[in-house]
């Protein structure tokens, strides 16, 4: 079965999108936890950050480097939090890798 993000990359679903080309695709949270939460998401099937291939580890640094456009685009780039949660037990909701761009607030210290 597709996950929610399968679905918004095959444009079933509708998504904000901030930035998309054929490996990568950025949309904003629908249901953000600051002002600006943007959900950057590999197009590839991939569980989570833990189940990457070696062939595929070429994704983060491009997936990086969407997150830095963005936060300057959004001029956050003084201060975020870029983040990807991995498993069921660290709040990872939807199986399908993507980061967190989290930003625009006071973020404080984790945990
Ligand atoms: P996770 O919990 O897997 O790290 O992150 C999943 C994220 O997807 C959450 O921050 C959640 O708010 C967001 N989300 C859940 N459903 C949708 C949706 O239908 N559209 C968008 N744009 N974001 C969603």
């Amino acid at each position: 079965m597709k996950t929610i993000f399968e679905r918004i990359i095959d444009k079933e679903l509708p998504a904000e999108v901030l930035f998309e080309n054929e490996r990568i695709i950025a949309i904003k949270d629908k249901y953000p936890i600051a002002p600006v939460h943007i959900l950057i998401i590999s197009k590839k099937v991939i569980k989570s950050i833990q189940d990457i291939k070696k062939e595929d580890l070429g994704l983060i640094p491009e997936m990086i480097e969407v997150a830095q456009n963005l936060a300057d685009e959004f001029h956050i780039a003084n201060g975020y939090r870029l983040l990807t949660n991995t498993g069921p037990s660290s709040g990872q909701t939807i199986f399908h890798l993507h980061f967190h761009l989290i930003g625009g607030r006071e973020l404080g210290t984790m945990g």
